[in-house]
């Protein structure tokens, strides 16, 4: 077991501590590091999750980025892609279903890809969730270059 940050090998009672906290295989020194993160803006474990699996699959994301407005969870800014894990679909009203599309209005207007993916699917379908980002990196770079 190695730190998914740095590569310091991790002892069995490290490797606990950090997936409880955090569902990912940290070092007590990066454990400290993201947790300090994760409780100041209210990330989720999922968002956490897709940060690093993201990482080992060569992208380059940005944990809890500032957009200008907001902070999102993930960020992948060489082709605007700005991810949200969503937690809240049970409770979700027509208000802030409203909320979330002015909010998508806006990512585009400032030439943004805003992509909300419910946090079950990184839990349950980590390696499609990542095969899928990705491909939206591929399109998204295509696009730009088209752009270009
Ligand atoms: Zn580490």
């Amino acid at each position: 077991m190695k730190c998914k940050e740095c590569g310091r090998p991790i002892g069995y009672l490290e490797h606990r501590e950090a997936m409880d906290y955090v569902g990912v295989e940290l070092c007590s020194r990066h454990l400290k590091l993201i947790e300090k993160i994760k409780n100041e803006k209210e990330t989720p474990k999922e968002a956490l999750q897709l940060y690093y699996a993201l990482k080992e699959n060569g992208l380059n994301p940005m944990l809890e980025w500032w957009d200008g407005s907001k902070s999102v969870d993930i960020a992948i800014s060489r082709v605007k892609l700005n991810i949200d894990i969503g937690t809240d679909y049970e409770l979700m009203t027509h208000k802030q279903a409203l909320e979330d599309l002015e909010e998508t209005m806006q990512s585009f207007k400032n030439g943004f890809t805003n992509i909300r993916i419910p946090h079950i699917l990184v839990k349950h379908y980590l390696s499609d969730t990542v095969k899928y980002v990705i491909g939206i990196v591929d399109g998204l770079k295509l696009n730009l270059k088209v752009v270009n």
